[in-house]
Parts: C-alpha cells; structure tokens; sequence
C-alpha cells in the first residue's frame, strides 16, 4: 500500500516537473521531434513565402483583394470549423488560385491529447477541403505553433508536412496593434526563405490587414518576390 502511494507521489510529480520542459519543446518554432519540417526555407534566392492562419473570417474577401492586386499567390492556413461555417468564402480563396493548408479542425492545442483526437482534427479538416475542390498538395500548421511527439510522429507516418514560421508580426503583442511597426518588423527581420505568418482574417486584427498591402509593397520594393510555401519550395528546388 504505502509502495504504491509512494509510486504514485513519484509519478504526480515527476509530471509536474516535466510539464514546463515539454511545453517549452511545444513551442520550438525551429525543431521537430519527427516529420518533414519547415520553419524557413533555406536558399539565396529573394524569395519569401507569405501565410495566413485562421479564416476564412470577415476580413478574407480584402485579403483576396490585396493579393489580387499585387499578384501574390499565399497560403491560407484554414481551421475546419471556418470552412464549414463559410464556404462561399472557402470556395473563392480556392477560386483565386491560393494553396490551403490545414490548421485542424477547432483550433485547439495538439498537446497533451489523445492521438484519436489527434487524428479527427487533421483527418476531418483534411476532407473538408478536398470536399471544397482543392487538389494541391495540403500542408499542416498546428494551432498555436504548438507540436509534442504524437501529432509530428502521425503527420510524417501519414506524409503530411508541417508549416511553422519565421517572422510573425502580429504575434507580438507590442507590435500587433500598430500598422507601421507591423510594416517596420517585418521589413527589417525578413531574410531569404522567410515564412511570414499574419492574422488578418477578423476585424479584430484590423493593423495587420491595413499593414498587408504596405508589407507587399516594401518586400517588392526589397527584391523579394512574395509567393506561397509549395511555390517557395518548388522554386528553391526543395524536395516536399
Ligand atoms: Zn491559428
């Protein structure tokens, strides 16, 4: 009895001392356990890739338009949920000729879960946008960035990649609500191979919409050419 109490005691808190270490191994934005990774992709080509998470919400329509005017293709990381609430505006991003990648189903952390919740948040999503007509290749980015052992062991058992990021403006809290300072960041930290991460599908986040266009503009005005991670691949002559 008291052996079993003692065993018990031990395992509560080694978990409690382990909980810290594994949500910082959660949140590396530069290292996976397992699975083709992509955080930035390596090259000396002025080629960066551009990628929204979330959506579509109320602001996807002017993103669209931002794009369109532009000429950029982008990645759209889009939740299940989103798509099924929305999809006329699911259906004119596909429309437009942007690649769509899969940011699961509820937007809950992969962490700490079960695998078959896992997998219905990946699998679900996955159907939802073969159901809406896309046929390119269809990447992962997890919520919150956040990735432990199951999700990157079952996305590579399944040939599924994952997307993170490099530069995320709108993701620091001292830049989120400033238009410039949103277009000063992003300027001066991008670098070849770059993957940009914004949020501007709700009007929440109106800085970030307002500060696309300018983002656009000085990247171009850099020499970059502002493109979709499968076309930044592609181009760099990347194997994915
Ligand atoms: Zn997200």
């Amino acid at each position: 009895m008291l052996k079993r109490l003692f065993f018990a005691v031990t395992v509560i808190f080694v978990i409690a001392l382990a909980k810290p270490a594994l949500l910082h191994i959660a949140h590396l934005r530069n290292w996976q356990w397992r699975g083709a990774f992509h955080h930035h992709i390596p090259t000396q080509q002025r080629a960066i890739a551009l990628t929204f998470d979330d959506g579509p919400g109320p602001a996807s329509d002017s993103v669209l338009a931002i794009l369109a005017r532009a000429g950029i293709q982008a990645t759209f990381f889009l939740t299940g949920t989103e798509m099924s609430r929305e999809p006329e505006r699911t259906a004119r991003i596909i429309a437009a000729g942007h690649e769509i990648g899969n940011h699961s189903w509820s937007h809950q952390a992969l962490i700490f879960r079960s695998p078959a919740f896992i997998r219905s948040e990946v699998e679900r999503t996955d159907s939802i946008i073969r159901a809406m007509g896309y046929k390119g290749t269809i990447r992962f980015r997890p919520p919150f960035g956040t990735k432990l052992f199951y999700l990157p062991w079952y996305l590579s058992q399944t040939n599924r990649h994952t997307v993170l990021w490099d530069v995320a403006p709108d993701l620091d809290l001292s830049l989120r609500f400033h238009t410039d300072s949103l277009v000063q960041f992003t300027a001066r930290n991008v670098q070849p191979g770059s993957i940009i991460l914004l949020h501007t599908m709700y009007d929440s986040v109106s800085a970030s919409l307002s500060a696309l266009p300018r983002i656009l503009h000085s990247l171009q005005a850099q020499g970059y050419k502002v493109t979709s991670v499968g076309d930044l691949l592609n181009t760099t002559g990347h194997r994915h």
